[in-house]
């Protein structure tokens, strides 16, 4: 690909997906090639420690338009993503899971809303077919929640199957955040934005690589990331003084006026206790502030590239 302007570049995160890596060149590649103008496809593979890093390599040996960079060990798909920002050059950048659970078909609705103007074209969900209850209503809850603590609009039902321009590319390329939550960023980005609606499929193989665990921590860093749950702390904060308040009112009423006044020990322990929990819960809450700080002043890269196929 050496100085050859690129028209389209296709990232795709990979993570043990050596099942599926064929069938999802040969759906991409047909779909580009029907597109149009040069383009590439950059796989990052995410540390796989199956056999998707070998695959991606026969893939580049012979098909020039697709190249690959391999990290030295599991970084995470916003840093595969991140990998793919730094170092896709097409004017459009599109971005598509590994599973074909995104199908490349929408690639050229989502091209044609560029050419119309559009920095950013998002892939909305209208269906979600063969996920779990489970993740169904986790996803609905916190794209929900997220929203609501939001400083920005969030979109709902919206995943990481997306167009941005080349200019958003370079934007998004040229932050100092170490921690990107692609999602959040690329909607603070602005720009022009719209949705091209899409019915999600079924994995075509292999099984989802989130884990619960992996889901929480990603929900984690993105509501600390685009959100001001410090705030949020400091208003449960002035609601529970509040009503604690008055509920020192009740006991100085009981105290006087009363005789229960010793029988309080349930709620004495009641409320020690709730108060205990709550304050834990945001101890906790600003240390993921303060995790994030240090993992930002620490500078380290988001993630390590430890081969290059096809990449200058
Ligand atoms: N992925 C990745 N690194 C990870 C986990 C996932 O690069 O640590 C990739 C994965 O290969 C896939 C995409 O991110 O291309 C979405 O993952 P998955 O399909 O498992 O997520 P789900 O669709 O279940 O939300
Ligand atoms: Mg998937």
């Amino acid at each position: 690909m050496e100085g050859r302007s690129v028209d389209y570049s296709v990232i795709i995160p990979v993570y043990n997906e050596q099942d599926v890596l064929e069938a999802t060149w040969k759906r991409v590649t047909d779909v580009m090639r029907a597109v149009g103008g040069a383009y590439e496809l950059l796989f990052v593979d995410d540390g796989s420690r199956d056999d998707s890093a070998g695959i991606l390599r026969r893939i580049c040996d012979r098909d020039p338009c697709s190249s690959m960079i391999s990290f030295s060990r599991n970084f995470g798909q916003q840093a595969a993503m991140s990998a793919g920002i730094d170092y896709s050059k097409g004017r459009a950048v599109v971005f598509i899971d590994a599973d074909l659970q995104d199908p490349p078909e929408v690639i050229p609705r989502m091209i044609e809303k560029w050419n119309e103007g559009y920095a950013i074209v998002y892939g909305k969900r209208s269906r979600r077919e063969g996920e779990s209850v489970f993740k169904k209503v986790t996803a609905a809850v916190f794209y929900r929640l997220l929203r609501a603590v939001s400083e920005r609009e969030v979109l709902v039902d919206v995943g990481d199957f997306r167009l941005i321009d080349g200019a958003v590319r370079d934007l998004l390329r040229s932050l100092p955040e170490k921690n990107r939550y692609i999602r959040g960023l690329v909607s603070w980005a602005g720009f022009r934005q719209t949705t091209v609606e899409y019915v999600r499929e079924e994995r075509f193989a292999g099984t989802t690589k989130y884990s619960p665990i992996k889901l929480f921590l990603l929900a984690i860093t993105a509501f600390t990331n685009f959100s001001k749950p410090l705030r949020l702390a400091t208003w449960i904060g002035f609601g529970l003084s509040a009503v604690s308040f008055f509920h020192i009112l009740v006991v100085i009423y009981e105290k006087l006026f009363t005789n229960r006044a010793v029988q309080g020990w349930a709620s004495l322990m009641a409320v020690s206790l709730f108060f205990n929990g709550v304050i834990l819960m945001m101890l906790g809450l600003v240390g993921e502030y303060l995790a994030q700080l240090l993992d930002e002043v620490k500078g380290r890269p988001s993630y390590v590239v430890a081969e290059k196929r096809n990449v200058d």
